[in-house]
């Protein structure tokens, strides 16, 4: 890399924050620039009495309220402004002086900031998968308009990039993501409709956020990123596959048309896709762990079962659909996870209840962002007549 880059991490209190905080620190020409958390703001204010960035935000008010109630102190730092209120992710998004944005916020609250990244022109280093899910028509439009580059950080997503570098666009027969299979992957349907929330979080490979770690523990996740590798790569349902590899080492493959497959491997941790992202196109020494071949390593490889894993399915049906399809999963998705984490739901209830949703909304086949939101608000409403208590 010849020039510092600078950085805005949006959501740098999660795991994915916090994984790309480590990476900014241990390299010298990552800067970072802005940071922003929701609710944990002691978690907020220590980051920021720390690494003293030029911007701090708390999108949260009423969690800074409460905070400060509790005697909690505002940081007061010489050249860090500290700004409250979700309107300033747009603000850190945009700054001239910020390069690259790390959109690790959860969920559909990191639409508007995506959106404002790309608008902006810079380079989107993209965590938060549910806004390709949702809006990737759209994004992916904005940014062959604006130049802004949308870059994987999905370690799945960043190993298909690694590894579409082997061949021409048309050279692809195949993109075949990898997943654990979660918690629950010899789990029968029975033995699962009875799992706690602790259970559902207990992710055998990776340490995450707790909707990513229940959405790998239903498999939703997988459906979710197939949806946003057909908008990262422009791939169709049926150049798509997943592969079950429990291991975690292979993040994904391009099969190409003379029948070669291309992978990449590393440890199961996500410093490395962050730091990619960081430094495409070039390669830089990092944090990262490297496979240990002085131990016995094994990988293997099934087919998912998707009679016990419905959730895959759905991700098919969304590519295939296009449209509103993909905001009313999400949604949906979102909500029943929020209710199942609030033991309002079974587990196996998540999946259900989001098919019907999806099969009982209005398609929109050329939604705008204001039919995308609409379509949103709808599916959490549908979902809310699921809880019974
Ligand atoms: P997390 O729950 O650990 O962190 C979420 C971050 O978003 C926190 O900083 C939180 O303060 C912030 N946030 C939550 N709600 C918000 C709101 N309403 N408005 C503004 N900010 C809000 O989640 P995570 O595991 O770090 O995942 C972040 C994103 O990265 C998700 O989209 C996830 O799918 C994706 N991702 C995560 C991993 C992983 O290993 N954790 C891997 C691949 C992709
Ligand atoms: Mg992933």
């Amino acid at each position: 890399m010849n020039a510092t880059k600078h950085i805005a991490v949006l959501g740098s209190t999660g795991s994915i924050g916090q994984s790309a905080i480590q990476v900014i620190q241990a390299i010298d020409g990552l800067h970072l620039t802005a940071i922003s958390g929701h609710q944990n703001i002691a978690a907020l204010v220590e980051q920021a009495n720390q690494l003293r960035p030029a911007y701090v935000v708390a999108t949260d008010p009423a969690a800074v309220d409460r905070f400060i109630a509790d005697g909690g102190q505002l940081p007061n730092i010489n050249g860090t402004e500290f700004l409250i209120g979700p309107e300033a992710l747009e603000t850190i998004a945009t700054l001239p002086q910020v390069d690259t944005v790390l959109a690790a916020i959860v969920g559909i609250a990191g639409l508007q900031s995506t959106f404002a990244a790309v608008s902006a022109g810079k380079r989107v280093a993209l965590a938060n998968k549910e806004s390709m899910v949702v809006a990737g028509h759209l994004l992916t439009k904005l940014a062959a308009e604006t130049g802004a580059e949308i870059l994987p950080v999905d370690s799945e997503h960043s190993a298909i990039f690694q590894a579409l570098k082997s061949g021409k666009p048309d050279e692809v027969s195949r993109v075949i993501l990898t997943a654990s299979g979660g918690p629950f992957r010899e789990f029968t349907h029975q033995a699962m409709a009875k799992v706690t929330v602790e259970q559902a979080l207990a992710h055998p490979t990776w340490e995450m956020g707790k909707k990513i770690s229940i959405d790998s523990a239903t498999m939703m996740n997988k459906a979710l990123e197939l949806i946003e590798a057909k908008w990262l790569f422009n791939l169709s349902a049926n150049q798509l596959a997943v592969t079950i590899h429990p291991q975690s080492i292979v993040h994904s493959l391009v099969e190409y048309r003379d029948g070669s497959s291309i992978a990449q491997l590393s440890p199961p941790d996500m410093m490395l896709p962050i730091q990619y992202a960081f430094s495409y196109p070039d390669r830089i020494d990092g944090p990262c762990p490297r496979l240990d071949l002085t131990q016995p390593w094994e990988l293997s490889f099934l087919p998912p079962d998707v009679e016990r894993f419905p959730a895959i399915e759905l991700g098919f049906e969304v590519i295939k659909m296009g449209g509103t399809s993909g905001a009313v999963l999400n949604a949906a998705n979102e909500a029943a996870v929020d209710a199942f984490l609030n033991q309002k739901i079974g587990f196996n209830d998540i999946v259900v209840a989001c098919r019907e949703v999806l099969e009982q909304h209005y398609f929109d086949p050329f939604p705008e962002l204001a039919d995308i939101l609409e379509a949103d608000r709808w599916a959490r409403l549908e979902i809310s007549k699921w809880i019974t208590a």
